[in-house]
């Protein structure tokens, strides 16, 4: 299988290119996760020629449109850094990413809650800052799965943020093999269960839309069609919807089950329900009745085989 690509801060790899000539190797990324992608590192403060080492920088003034300024000397590298920022995204659509993992806090590459300073230069700073990298790539890719470092601790989070650069490039080999409403229609059924989990309202509406899907151009479909799927994958997938799905699922082949069988099934998923099984349990058990009884429809279920199990992704949520 073909690995996926994924943009990333560079000092997340152990690349010495902070300001103090540091860096922030995270080993999952590295040595878990990076068995399954191919890594395509930016740093944007040593790309931009602020030199390594460099004076450290913060943001200053109003958080939502603030300037990128030297600690000590309060030189201003704003637009030096947006003009190579813009560039440097445009490049990068070339590169088939599928992804784009952070650094938290960064004053360049941090996607959420950066400390955002007063135009004095004194007080307290306020976290509503977005790095001045990550706010031009995320503008330019709007669709694309990104997460920092930091909120990919949180086992759900991480789980979530996997699973969605998965459907990403099963998207991206959706649209490089020529998309058609017959493939669409084949690749929405493989995904409508993992789209359950996240949101039934999602889930209605694009089974309107892919039913509906003969009567739009094939373009317009597919732009309409991933930014819905896309929107329904950031939501959060709860125990609630997922307890949901798995009973939705026990639905296809509850006539195959003995009574045994479905009491357990039953109970392991009221188990999960309850938080006393992480969501593997009850996915394993389903998937053994997938093998033992070959309900149609079940076995290409994305929603049984989200992300490779080696990840235990879903052994802590
Ligand atoms: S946080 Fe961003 S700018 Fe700072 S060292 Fe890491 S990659 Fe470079």
């Amino acid at each position: 299988m073909q690995k996926i690509r994924l943009g990333i801060s560079a000092c997340l790899l152990g690349e010495q290119v902070r300001f103090d000539g540091g860096h922030q190797l995270d080993r999952f990324i590295t040595e878990t996760l990076g068995q399954y992608v191919e890594f395509v590192p930016v740093c944007p403060e040593a790309e931009c020629g602020l030199g390594v080492p460099r004076e450290p920088m913060r943001l200053v003034g109003m958080p939502e449109s603030p300037r990128l300024l030297t600690v000590r000397t309060r030189i201003d590298h704003t637009e030096r850094l947006v003009a190579w920022a813009r560039k440097r995204v445009a490049g990068l659509e070339q590169e088939g990413l599928c992804g784009f993992i952070f650094k938290s806090k960064s004053p360049s590459s941090g996607m959420e809650r950066v400390k955002v300073y007063p135009e004095s230069g004194q007080g307290t700073p306020v976290l509503r800052g977005v790095g001045l990298f990550a706010r031009v790539f995320m503008e330019h890719f709007p669709l694309l799965p990104v997460e920092d470092e930091g909120r990919l601790h949180d086992p759900d989070l991480r789980e979530n943020f996997i699973e969605r650069l998965f459907v990403w490039r099963r998207w991206r080999e959706f649209l490089a093999a020529g998309p058609s409403v017959g493939g669409l229609v084949a690749f929405h059924t493989r995904h409508k269960l993992l789209i359950l989990a996240h949101s039934l309202g999602h889930y209605r509406e694009v089974g309107r839309l892919v039913a509906r899907a003969r009567e739009m151009p094939v373009p317009a479909l597919c732009d309409h069609y991933q930014s819905r799927l896309m929107d329904a994958l950031r939501l959060k997938a709860t125990p609630k919807k997922n307890t949901n799905v798995l009973h939705h699922l026990m639905g296809y082949f509850k006539r195959d089950l003995s009574p045994d069988e479905k009491q357990e099934l039953l109970e392991v998923i009221d188990n999960y329900h309850q938080g006393y099984v992480p969501l593997i349990v009850p996915v394993t058990l389903v998937n053994h009745y997938v093998r033992k009884y070959h309900p149609p429809y079940l076995a290409d279920q994305v929603y049984l085989h989200p992300h490779p199990m080696e990840l235990q992704l879903r052994n802590h949520v």
